[in-house]
């Protein structure tokens, strides 16, 4: 059971950008450059996560890895952050992100798939019906929160899930 967020602010929140280029930093964590100068990779986050998405990168800073599972955004990791790296201004803003389907996807190729839209709780992936033809997976942003749910299940990794590139640094 995933915790409510504003599906809205996976989109247009202020409080998760935090790392570089396509590095998505955990929910609630601060602006990019402070994020960068408060987290000191000490990992508690990486164990307090039940659900194990989190890692520390080469840089020594935590990062979510969507391969391994989804964000139930239950929070255990900004209570386990002693050095201020998360922090939650705004419960229903745990990020910044966006997120794409990518033309390798088998639907989109003719093939048969409906794995994405299984394990969309909040129904941003639906699939349009075209007659005689494979339906195809059409994302709704505004109802997406960023879980994650969908990246590790999609056989063709299609789905891309990247943080807001315009977010201020700090
Ligand atoms: S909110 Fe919970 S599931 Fe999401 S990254 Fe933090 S500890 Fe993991
Ligand atoms: S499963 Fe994918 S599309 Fe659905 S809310 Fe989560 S990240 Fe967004
Ligand atoms: S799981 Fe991946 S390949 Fe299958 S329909 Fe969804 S995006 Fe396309």
């Amino acid at each position: 059971m995933r915790n409510e967020v504003s599906r809205r602010t996976m989109l247009f929140g202020h409080s998760g950008l935090s790392g570089q280029d396509d590095v998505i930093r955990p929910p609630w964590s601060l602006k990019r450059d402070a994020f960068a100068k408060k987290c000191t990779g000490c990992g508690e986050c990486v164990t307090a996560c039940p659900e194990n998405i989190l890692k520390i990168d080469e840089r020594k800073l935590a990062k979510v890895d969507f391969s391994k599972g989804e964000c139930t955004f239950c929070r255990d990791c900004v209570a386990s952050c002693r050095d201020g790296a998360l922090v939650m201004l705004d419960p229903e803003t745990p990020w910044s992100l966006s997120i794409s389907i990518e033309g390798k996807c088998l639907a989109m190729k003719g093939i048969e798939c409906r794995a994405c839209d299984d394990q969309c709780e909040p129904r941003a992936i639906r699939f349009r019906l075209t007659a005689g033809a494979v339906a195809v997976p059409q994302l709704d942003q505004h109802q997406c929160t960023g879980c994650g749910a969908c990246v590790s299940v999609c056989p063709s990794e299609a789905i891309v899930i990247k943080p807001e590139l315009n977010e201020e640094g700090e």
